[in-house]
């Protein structure tokens, strides 16, 4: 399939520089007549196609039913009904009702025991509106006329009360527009509960959906119920984004940086996305969705082509072994691992068992969790990194953190662990507890200082201390490592090469500190990119301190797993790489149709370049020189 040429390939402008006006948007490419300004649809004309172009960050194709989720739940998800499912979004809607208006009243029975009259008299009130005939008829009414599901329905009927009392002057009115607000809260935990969503989840409903969505934070990506989930696109987001890692950890397809949609998904009634090309396209014609659909077929079949690779060594034409290890965020990410072929977990973020919690995980769970990953790998090494937690991975937990105004430059993995000592101090016990089971490596990431990382090992020496002295099996000198993704790092990787058992590049970091580039921002994406001469010069010197102390370096962050950059990693002497486990067959494909000595000579080549352009044409025609057209 080829991306539809007309689209302009710029990805789009972001929320904080602005949105570009509807008509003159880089990412909208109608079908239909005419080019002018989109006429406002309404829900009765069939639908026109729309395609819009984001940024690819999880393969394979999603075609469904879209839901809509408005920012940080700030309201329900909204979702266009077929007129056949009426009566079914009515009867939901007054189940929903009736068990609020159940719940406010054995509340308001609890309160009189226990508080009295006056507090009761509050919760009774709320039980007496939310059996109100006017919420139930006005609800169903939109959920009639505009065909949306109940929560949605409900939803603007409450806030349109809400609203309407706080135009009111007197300030007891005001105080009634909290109290609906209330009642709207209570209303939509029915409608989750009866999904049996998790309380800080949004109710997906009962049947898989396409999520669209503004943005989704990394805890929010993590919590969502992945058999309601058929594939997402958000308007904001970059390549390297962490909510991005997290799409392909639960390998659903997903564009992200798509630029403003969202009114235009409100009305739409089925939709695509092309995790390969970066497309969202809504209310597709015929023509498209049968195209779609083949093509969702052909992928199937080479998925299941490239299975055969799984048991093949992965070893380069000319015999030079090239070690593949799998990236995981949940332990349940190991056996799509072993399936694939990894010879072991390269990276496992750790902190993603923080993110979408309701409490901070204790070194029971944390030992847990470590110990189920153990286990379940069969021997092979397990790298485990300590917490990265701050800029965008914050925990659902943690709500009163302190604003920072550049976190991604701020109090960030880390720079966390070594502040908050009891922190660190549960997941180096966990991490030395679960090494006695296998082998297990510790990883220490954002290193930029060689003083941060004698901190970090001194702090792993006395968790080892205690352990011991409480008669508690561990392993106390596990091989430790650091990631190199900060440029200081890089710059001091002989120095740091002394003091460490092993190396792991985070090339998603490493890029976006090197170029001062927000990996997660779409409105500077095309100022990314991995292959840029002074990353490639950075991962280049990083690879000589390692092997002038004889210490093995890994790739782990998305350069590692993607063909285009196989031949130039392979080429600077990288010997093992990390990645997403959905990558691992594709990745040994290249590996096994490469030579070790046509891959130095490019990476040669690469490092004489000026520009990331020079770099990438060196990259795109090694790659069709190993896989010529037929
Ligand atoms: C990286 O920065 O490349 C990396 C692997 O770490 P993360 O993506 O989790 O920041
Ligand atoms: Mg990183």
């Amino acid at each position: 399939m080829s991306p539809d040429s007309r689209i302009d390939p710029r990805p789009n402008r972001s929320r904080r520089s602005g949105f570009p006006t509807e008509a003159g948007s880089p990412n909208l490419q109608r079908k239909g007549p005419g080019s002018r300004p989109r006429p406002l649809r309404t829900r009765t004309v069939s639908a026109t196609m729309l395609t819009f172009r984001g940024i690819p960050v999880s393969p394979g194709i999603a075609i469904g039913d879209p839901l809509v989720l408005d920012p940080r739940g700030s309201r329900p998800p909204h979702r266009a009904i077929e007129p056949a499912r009426l009566g079914e979004e009515c009867d939901r809607l007054s189940r929903a009702l009736d068990a609020a208006r159940i719940e406010a009243e054995a509340a308001e029975a609890e309160a009189r025991r226990r508080l009295g009259p006056q507090y009761a008299d509050i919760l009774g009130a709320h039980a007496r509106m939310i059996a109100d005939p006017a919420v139930l008829r006005e609800s169903r009414t939109r959920i009639e006329q505009q065909l949306v599901n109940a929560e949605s329905a409900v939803a603007e009927v409450l806030e349109g009360y809400a609203v309407r009392l706080e135009a009111l002057t007197q300030s007891h009115f005001a105080a009634r527009a909290a109290d609906v607000r209330d009642i709207l809260q209570r209303i939509l935990k029915q409608f989750r509960e009866e999904a049996g969503s998790p309380s800080n989840s949004p109710a997906l409903g009962s049947d898989p959906h396409v999520i669209l969505s503004n943005d989704l934070s990394p805890s929010e990506t993590a919590g969502l119920d992945t058999r309601m989930v058929l594939g997402f696109a958000t308007e904001a987001g970059g390549r390297a984004s962490h909510t991005a890692i997290v799409a392909e950890a639960l390998e659903i397809p997903a564009v992200v940086g798509l630029g403003r949609f969202i009114e235009d998904a409100r009305r739409s009634r089925r939709v695509i996305i092309d995790g390969d090309q970066g497309l969202l396209i809504l209310d597709p014609d015929a023509e498209t969705l049968a195209r779609y659909q083949l093509d969702a077929e052909a992928r199937a079949d080479r998925i299941r082509g490239l299975a055969q690779l799984t048991t093949l060594p992965s070893v380069t034409l000319d015999g030079c072994d090239v070690e593949l290890l799998g990236n995981i965020e949940f332990p349940e990410e190991i056996p799509a691992c072993i399936e694939r072929g990894a010879g072991g977990v390269g990276l496992y973020r750790t902190e993603f068992l923080f993110l979408n919690n309701d409490h901070r995980p204790t070194e029971d769970e944390q030992f847990a969790a470590y110990a189920a990953v153990v286990r379940s790998v069969g021997g092979r090494p397990v790298v485990i990194r300590t917490l990265d937690l701050g800029a965008d991975k914050l925990p659902t937990y943690e709500s009163a953190r302190i604003h920072e105004h550049n976190p991604v430059l701020g109090l960030r993995s880390i720079r966390v662990s070594l502040r908050d000592r009891e922190l660190f101090r549960a997941q180096l016990r966990a991490i030395l507890r679960a090494a006695a089971l296998g082998d297990v490596r510790v990883l220490f990431p954002l290193i930029s200082t060689l003083e941060e990382l004698r901190q970090a090992r001194a702090a792993l020496r006395s968790a080892a201390d205690e352990l011991v002295s409480e008669g508690i099996e561990c392993r106390a000198d596990l091989p430790v490592g650091v990631m190199i993704e900060v440029p200081s790092a890089a710059v001091m990787a002989d120095a740091l090469a002394r003091e460490v058992d092993f190396f792991s590049i985070g090339t998603n970091d490493l890029t976006q500190y090197t170029l001062a580039v927000d990996r997660s921002n779409e409105s500077v994406a095309d100022l990314y990119n991995a292959a840029d001469p002074s990353v490639v010069r950075l991962i280049a010197m990083v690879v000589a301190a390692a092997d002038s102390r004889g210490i093995p370096v890994t790739v782990c962050g998305t350069m590692g797993g993607e063909p285009l950059h196989a031949l130039l990693l392979v080429g600077l002497g990288l010997r093992s790489l990390s990645m997403p486990p959905h990558q691992l067959p594709e990745m040994k494909r290249v590996i096994r149709a490469i030579r070790r000595e046509d891959a130095r000579l490019l990476a040669e080549a690469a490092l004489q370049e000026e520009t990331a352009a020079g770099v990438v044409a060196l990259l795109q025609d090694g790659l069709r020189r190993a896989f010529p057209e037929p």
